[in-house]
């Protein structure tokens, strides 16, 4: 085990009841405030821990201070899991409630959260996107196809997905702008243009992969988790009625690359460690190179809101990571079985995870029923998708022994489409 992963280890800065972030998380982010530019931290409790600073000073021996001195994640990252494990390790030696090193000097190096702005953590690569929940699949199949035809053939024996638009993917607090598109409205024979009427959210998670392979040179089952750093909550934003359009037969497009909105800490695998649980039983049996040893889901808690502007939020959805069908490992393995290479700070999306219940579909679409069960909000309205000026806002936090280890929130505000 880590040492930072140990439950006794308390930390000489104050963390929150509930906190996401005691001294056994230890994630990794990029910062700025009024007079430092963006830049690695860590966090425990609300206090924003600069990482340059504590190496320019000399309290970081594990990795080099080039590493730090970046405004993104992906030098760090490059490094490797077990790397990256070292500094996380020497983190939490430095902030343990018994060393005062830093405790004594601690001015230049931590910030309160709250007077900081917090940047994408690393230069995305690359976006993949899965479909890997039987429940989101099977609902939105049974939707447009009906109950007997709802998972299509491959669904059991590939991992499906789609390459996504890495451009697009912004952090939590940006706001996302409603696209413009071509649509097809009901028993219409020409597509008209204007602004999505059926935006929605997708409740993902993504994981970041670290290092790289030679392109044609897969990645096997047994090397798959050295190359996924950590993961980030994620939101897919997407515009049903321009994917509906659009869609066949190339699949996402304009629907999907208007923006992803992702958390800003980058949870280690290294701290979801003691979260890890069994996923759904796969049936039929996988192929053999997508077979696995051991529990490769991990027991992560995920909620959804919605905020109408002026309004209280209103929690839409609670839904678990462990919902999965396909595991990270099998999504890593089956993108690469090709010989496909990754780059360091590359994402790749779980997509939708929706549970068995109602109350844990991971979209409206889902949610509402294709808009034919309203959700009614604290103000008095209802919402069968997103509205112009709405907020939605997506949790995610892992609890076990007393121990909480979470990823803060993803933030994002609905503008109104451009007037073409
Ligand atoms: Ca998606």
């Amino acid at each position: 085990m880590a040492h930072a992963n140990d439950p006794q280890l308390q930390s000489w800065i104050t963390v929150p009841k509930g906190s996401d972030f005691p001294i056994q998380n230890l994630p990794f982010g990029i910062f700025s405030c009024s007079n430092k530019a963006p830049r690695p931290c860590t966090r425990i409790g609300d206090t924003v821990i600069d990482l340059r600073a504590l190496a320019e000073r000399s309290h970081i021996q594990s990795v080099d201070i080039e590493v730090l001195q970046q405004t993104v994640l992906n030098p760090l990252f490059a490094l490797g899991r077990a790397k990256v494990g070292e500094l996380r390790n020497e983190l939490a030696t430095l902030f343990a409630a018994d060393n005062a090193t830093i405790k004594n000097n601690e001015q230049p190096f931590l910030h309160d959260v709250a007077a900081v702005t917090m940047h994408l953590p690393v230069r995305v690569e690359n976006y993949t996107d899965f479909y890997s929940s039987e429940e989101h699949a099977t609902n939105v199949g049974t939707m447009f196809r009906g109950k007997d035809n709802a998972l299509m053939p491959n669904w059991k024996h590939i991992p499906v997905g789609y390459h996504g638009r890495a451009s697009s993917i912004v952090v939590s607090g940006t706001p996302v702008r409603r696209p413009n598109g071509q649509q097809l409205p009901k028993d219409a024979e020409a597509p008209v243009f204007g602004p999505s009427k059926l935006l929605d959210f997708e409740l993902e998670m993504a994981f970041i992969t670290c290092g790289e392979n030679a392109l044609g040179d897969p990645i096997s089952m047994e090397k798959a988790e050295d190359h996924i750093i950590g993961m980030v909550l994620f939101n897919d934003w997407s515009a049903r009625d321009i994917q509906k359009w659009e869609y066949v037969p190339l699949g996402p497009f304009l629907g999907k690359n208007f923006g992803s909105s992702v958390s800003p800490w980058v949870v280690t695998l290294d701290a979801l460690e003691p979260f890890r649980v069994p996923g759904p039983k796969q049936e039929p049996a996988v192929l053999p190179y997508l077979a696995f040893e051991g529990a490769k889901n991990f027991d992560i808690n995920l909620s959804v809101s919605i905020q109408p502007e002026g309004s209280d939020e209103k929690v839409v959805c609670h839904s678990n990571h462990k919902y999965l069908y396909w595991n990270m490992a099998q999504q890593l393995v089956h993108h690469t079985v090709n010989g496909c290479n990754i780059k360091t700070g590359d994402m790749y999306a779980s997509g939708t995870i929706s549970g068995p219940d109602e109350t844990a579909f991971g979209s409206m679409l889902e949610l509402t029923w294709r808009g034919t069960k309203p959700i009614a909000m604290p103000d008095g309205s209802e919402r069968k998708f997103i509205n112009d000026h709405d907020t939605v806002i997506m949790r995610g936090h892992c609890e076990k022994d007393g121990l909480r280890i979470g990823f803060g929130e993803v933030r994002s505000q609905v503008l109104p489409a451009h007037n073409l």
